[in-house]
């Protein structure tokens, strides 16, 4: 059970299919003492071996796709997706290029290998599509494809010769044909060892004849030394035309790898015991592609990373409980199976290979079932929260408000990045009962807000926290001075707390300085969950353009798209794509320091930002105070990607209905308030942007701003008009 108590961080680094096996048991059956953390570079995971059958158009793509997001808030499992520059092996914590740092207790290190480029000279690098990342393959290759849509010709050149490279061909051949285009040539490139080398000589002798069938040319024999402007060079200087060239040559180790200050093996894997325990470090396991056992040399092939999941799984339970570890035995037979993508495959076995419809009917199944087992995004049981006898939790009164122990307080303000700001007179640098802030010009912007995170990630949850209550200053024309913090930690495992809390406040402290204020001071308590509130005070550096100054007349303007209160319910209900969750984080770091400006140069009437009452009650605000009314372009308003499919699936944010309620009223027609087109202008935002009004002649201008400052979505949503009689009112027009 993961309890809060926690004492043990496992983090899996790479989710391919080792680690996956790791996820999907932890979901089943958390391991006693232990919070799990998964780090990525991609939201999805993919499956190689469905990713030829994608190619071909025999899948959508989706079929090969592992969902990490929706996975890990199914297991109650925390998931980074961010760039790893390094590993601080002595104090065992994970470096990023763009977060704080995560301490781990035992970590498996499983982020795959990549295809050697070793020793080639590459002239023309636009030409060359690799095959990693997978994530992304078929979207660069379509591209490429998309570019030489123009040539009389288009040569298509695999360069492999492995099964991966066969397969790939095989399906772009398929591809290919379903286009209808006779344009396209294809031809397989292997090196010396040639096609299929490692396979049985009757499955090769198969593969050669079906490549011959399909008019796949066979180049084998030399190896590709250049890759020119449409051609490539072999080492016996012969020259292959090649517009486009897919590299999915013999797997070397990715360079994130190599940064690692682990033994490794000739081609930089790390060296592994047989319990996959690094030979370096016995708290770090490296698996599937990225390990070598001592001793053996074995392909780098999934079926190998498959295997060793139940091992792992067994070896860190086995850690935990202090007992000794298994050894994982590579199996010295395997089944291979080749996608011929005309219905049938190649497969072989024991000694034969066959050629046959029930191979590819074996393959899908196989493939198809391996999936199954990683789709399930259904959301475990909750789990209730023991209290662990050994740990302090037992004994924690919340005499003193519950307030967070001096050391971890301490230890995370050392690490902080705090500034020296010239109104303060006494901050977080020379801390006392409380801070004292000197004045400009005296005139002080206060504002307050919390934030109950729905992310499992305490740095995204600082930032956004911090953006959020910087927010209404800005909008208020005032630069952020200085900042309280109020937190509320979970009840955690002191090590934990130490790390929840350097991740929030690095976070906050990292766009509070972006504003060049100083965090001062705040207040910590425990509570049952993360939570974070900014007060913000501001220097009025340009007259508020308050809620009650529309004119008639003006544009109304949004700067982001809505829909984060319906994206973080689908989030919490493991129902947000992967695909979409980095839209919306996206969306809510994009700070609102840009109202600065937007008074300063471009005479804005009014603005407010939207939050909690979603547009319409924010709307409402203005219309009321300004005693005006609006008409409102529903079609203009955009949404984030995904917003539209969880409104279908009827998910909306706890707080929707009550913003129904609060707008209706003033809303025209009323009939139809429920209706999920309307869904967007009650969902309740985080992160949200700004609601302003302008005069209709100035709004191209402070379109074209915006959106050279990154606010792509924004636009003109309606226009204020007179109000008829008592009530403001929003009257919606559709196209
Ligand atoms: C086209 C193709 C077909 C193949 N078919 C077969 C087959 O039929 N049978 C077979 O046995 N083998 C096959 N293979 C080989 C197989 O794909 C690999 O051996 C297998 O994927 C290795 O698994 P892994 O878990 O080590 O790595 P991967 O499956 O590659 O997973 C690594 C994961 O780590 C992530 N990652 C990478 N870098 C980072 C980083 N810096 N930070 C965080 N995360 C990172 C990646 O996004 C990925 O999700 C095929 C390979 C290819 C290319």
């Amino acid at each position: 059970m993961q309890t809060n108590s926690a004492k043990n961080t496992i983090v899996l680094l790479g989710i391919g299919h080792t680690n996956a096996h790791i996820l999907k048991s932890w979901k089943m059956k958390p391991i006693d003492d232990c919070r799990l953390i998964c780090v990525t570079n991609f939201p999805i995971a993919t499956y190689s071996g469905m990713l030829p059958g994608v190619l071909a158009g025999q899948y959508p793509l989706q079929a090969m796709e592992i969902d990490l997001v929706r996975l890990c808030v199914s297991a109650n499992v925390r998931l980074i997706i961010g760039e790893v520059t390094g590993i601080d092996d002595e104090r065992q914590r994970i470096k990023f290029a763009d977060r704080p740092d995560l301490a781990f207790d035992l970590l498996s290190i499983g982020i795959g290998s990549r295809p050697s480029l070793g020793g080639i000279t590459l002239e023309n690098e636009s030409s060359v599509v690799s095959i990693k990342p997978m994530q992304t393959l078929n979207q660069r290759l379509h591209d490429r494809i998309d570019q030489c849509a123009s040539q009389k010709e288009v040569s298509i050149a695999v360069v492999g010769g492995g099964i991966g490279s066969i397969e790939i061909a095989f399906c772009l051949h398929r591809y290919l044909q379903s286009k209808n285009d006779a344009r396209f040539k294809l031809k397989l490139i292997a090196g010396k060892s040639g096609v299929g080398a490692g396979l049985l000589d009757s499955t090769r002798q198969k593969v050669l004849k079906r490549l011959e069938a399909q008019s796949i040319e066979v180049v084998q024999g030399h190896r590709v030394q250049t890759i020119g402007q449409k051609h490539v060079v072999l080492s016996d200087r012969r020259e292959i035309t090649a517009d486009i060239v897919l590299w999915a040559t013999s797997a070397v180790a990715p360079q994130l790898l190599e940064s690692f200050d682990y033994q490794k093996d000739g081609r930089g894997f790390l060296t592994t015991k047989p319990t996959l325990q690094t030979a370096s470090n016995p708290n770090v396991f490296a698996v599937g592609d990225s390990g070598t056992i001592e001793g053996t040399n074995l392909d780098k092939a999934g079926v190998y990373a498959v295997r060793q999941g139940p091992v792992l799984w067994e070896n860190l339970n086995r850690v935990i409980l202090g007992r000794t570890l298994q050894d994982y035995r590579p199996q010295t037979k395997y089944l291979k199976l080749i996608n011929t993508a005309d219905g049938r495959s190649i497969a072989e076995f024991k000694g034969r290979s066959f050629y046959g419809r029930w191979c590819w009917w074996l393959k899908d199944r196989i493939d198809k079932n391996f999936m199954a087992m990683y789709q399930n995004y259904e959301p475990m049981p909750m789990a209730t929260v023991p209290v662990d006898p050994d740990s302090t939790d037992a004994m924690r009164c919340l005499g003193c408000g519950g307030k967070i122990g001096s050391q971890i307080l301490s230890s995370v303000l050392d690490e902080l990045d705090i500034v020296d700001h010239p109104s303060v007179i006494i901050g977080l640098k020379n801390p006392d009962d409380a801070a004292v802030i000197k004045t400009r010009n005296n005139r002080v912007t206060v504002t307050t807000d919390f934030f109950a995170s729905p992310l499992n990630d305490p740095y995204l949850t600082g930032r956004i926290a911090m953006l959020n209550s910087a927010s209404d200053c800005f909008v208020m024309g005032a630069q952020p001075t200085a900042a309280l913090a109020l937190i509320q930690l979970p009840l955690q495992h002191a090590k934990t707390q130490l790390q929840t809390m350097r991740e929030l406040m690095t976070g906050s402290v990292e766009e509070l300085n972006r504003f060049d204020g100083a965090m001062v001071g705040g207040h910590s308590i425990e509570g049952p969950r993360l939570t974070a509130g900014f007060t913000v005070l501001g220097d009025q550096v340009s007259d508020a353009k308050t809620k009650g100054m529309l004119a008639v007349g003006d544009e109304l303007i949004l700067t982001k798209p809505l829909g984060s209160g319906v994206l973080l319910a689908g989030l919490m209900q493991a129902r947000l794509l992967g695909h979409h969750y980095l839209e919306l984080v996206d969306s809510m770091l994009q700070s609102n320091a840009i109202a600065l400006d937007l008074i300063r140069q471009h005479d804005v009437s009014a603005m407010t930002d939207v939050t909690g009452f979603g547009l319409a009650g924010h709307l409402k605000e203005m219309l009321v105070a300004s005693a005006v009314s609006a008409e409102l372009e529903l079609e203009a308003v955009a949404t984030l990607s995904g917003f539209e499919e969880l409104v279908e699936q009827k998910i909306e944010s706890t707080l929707a209905p009550d913003n129904r309620i609060n707008a209706a009223a003033h809303f025209l027609p009323q009939e139809n308030i429920g209706a999920p087109e309307l869904a967007k202008l009650f969902d309740p935002q985080t992160g949200g942007g700004i609601l302003l009004g302008i005069a209709p002649e100035k709004s191209s201008a402070v379109l074209s701003f915006l959106n050279d400052h990154g606010f792509k979505k924004s636009a003109v949503i309606g226009q204020v008009v007179p109000r008829q009689g008592a009530l403001a009112q929003i009257v919606i027009s559709r196209d």
